[in-house]
Formats: structure tokens, sequence, C-alpha cells
């Protein structure tokens, strides 16, 4: 089991306080609560409380310092988020790879995820303090995101990496779907009853059949169609039958 209050959010030096409110906005969106603001320019802000809407309790609970030193002196593990590969080559990781450390690392330890000024990133001595970097694999016509949209893609990546840790309940569709599949058996009559009335209705040639049926198979095997539905189309085709003039009409 993960514990998402051990992963705190830094934003470093920010300017505008709207980032610091949709920060908020985004942490509590994807169940993150811990955030750490590094020197902020405007903060406390009737912006920033706009921009947080409902996940004020976030912005409240922040904790604000001096240095980045002071924000991660508690962390064991610390990934700072770059728009750009800097001269001294670091170990990096995608998106991905930073959310399964974080979500195993903070089942015991500190981790925080370290974001840089809206208009020049981290500087080089902070990002030395950091184990790794990641980059968000943006356009190569326009690498650097929005700071708090930034925020939103690994928070949501975090999300992502905890789902499948704790496998919730209701995120497997077998889970939640209200009927079950169709078996093999079940598709396999339903597609002998299609092709019956196609060839009743004389849109399909059995002589000349230009793949329609197998057509017709990757069209229903591509929704996995449930039992219920099937039954629906196989009382469709019977009604379609019954509407058939037959050869004494
Ligand atoms: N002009 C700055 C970009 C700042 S954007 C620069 O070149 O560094 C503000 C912050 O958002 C960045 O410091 C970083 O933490 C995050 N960010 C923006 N785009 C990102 C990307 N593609 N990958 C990772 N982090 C990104």
């Amino acid at each position: 089991m993960s514990n998402q209050h051990h992963c705190k959010i830094v934003l470093v030096n920010t300017s505008h306080p709207g980032n610091i409110g949709a920060t908020a906005r985004a942490m509590k969106n994807m169940g993150l609560s811990s955030l750490t603001l590094v020197n902020p320019v405007d903060f406390p802000s009737g912006v920033s409380v706009g921009r947080a809407a409902s996940a004020l309790d976030v912005l409240e609970q922040a904790d604000v310092v001096e240095t980045l030193g002071e924000a991660i002196a508690d962390c064991t593990l610390v990934i700072g988020s770059s728009a750009r590969s800097r001269s001294l080559p670091w170990p990096m990781l995608t998106p991905e790879q930073t959310a399964a450390k974080i979500v195993t690392e903070c089942q015991q330890a500190q981790v925080a995820l370290v974001f840089g000024r809206e208009d020049s990133g981290l500087n080089n001595e902070e990002l030395q303090l950091c184990h790794y970097h990641v980059q968000i694999p943006a356009s190569d016509q326009y690498r650097s995101l929005n700071l708090a949209a930034a925020v939103m893609v690994l928070c949501y990546e975090i999300r992502k990496a905890v789902l499948r840790d704790n496998e919730e309940p209701g995120c497997v569709e077998e889970e939640y779907w209200d009927q079950e599949k169709a078996s093999i058996e079940q598709v396999e009559h339903f597609y002998d009853h299609l092709e019956r009335v196609l060839v009743e209705i004389d849109f399909h040639d059995r002589d000349n059949p230009r793949q329609l049926m197998q057509r017709m198979r990757r069209l229903f095997g591509r929704i996995r169609i449930d039992a219920m539905e099937l039954n629906i189309l196989r009382g469709i085709l019977t009604n379609i039958e019954h509407k058939i003039p037959g050869p004494d009409d």
C-alpha cells in the first residue's frame, strides 16, 4: 500500500499565485496533499485561493520555506522536473518511471517532486540537489509546459501508479460492468444468425462473400460485446426475419 502523504510537491520561487492554486487543485484531484513552497513571490494570495477551488485545504496546509535545501531536508528521494537537458547529464527518468519510483519509495520514506520557476526553471545548483531529473516528452516545437500543467501530468502518473498498485476495485472493466461478457459460443450463434439474416435480405452472397463475415467478426471482437447487448441484437435479427416475406406472401 503506498502512502501519498509521504510524497511532497515542491514549487521553487513561483511567480504567479494562480499556478500555486492550480497546483493545489491538481494535487488534490490526484490524491496528493503535501505541498511545500520555496520562497514564493506572491503568497498567500486571493488568486491562488480562487484557482485552488475545493483544494483550499492543500493551500492552507502548505509549508513555506526559504530554500530548496530546507524543503527536501527530510527526503530520501528527490526528483527534479525540468523541461530541458542541462550541460551536465544527470540520471533521467521518464514520467512513468518517476511515478513508479515515488510510489514504491513513499511506502517508508519521504519523497519530493520539485518544480522550477515559470521563467527559468530550476537552476543548476537546485537540479544537483536532486537524485534524478524527469522530463515530460513534450513536442520539440515547444517543450516547456505551464508549471501547473507539468504538475498535473506528473501527479496523474503517480495516480495511475497508485491505482495499479492498489488494484482498486472499480478500475477493471470486468469488476464494474453490469453484465457478463458474451461467451464465444453465444457470439458464434449470433454470427450464424446474422449471416442467415444477411443472406435472407440479399445483403450477403455466400458464393461471393467478400470478407463480410470476417469484417463483422473483427467489428464485434473489438468491442467485446456483453450478453445483454447480444440478446438485443439477436432479438432485432429475429424481428427482421419475421418481417421478411415468405415464398407464399
Ligand atoms: N523556461 C523554463 C521552463 C519553466 S516551466 C525552463 O526552460 O526551464 C516551469 C516548470 O515546469 C519547470 O521548471 C519544470 O519544473 C516544469 N516543466 C515544464 N515543462 C516541463 C517538461 N516538459 N518536463 C518536465 N518539467 C517541466
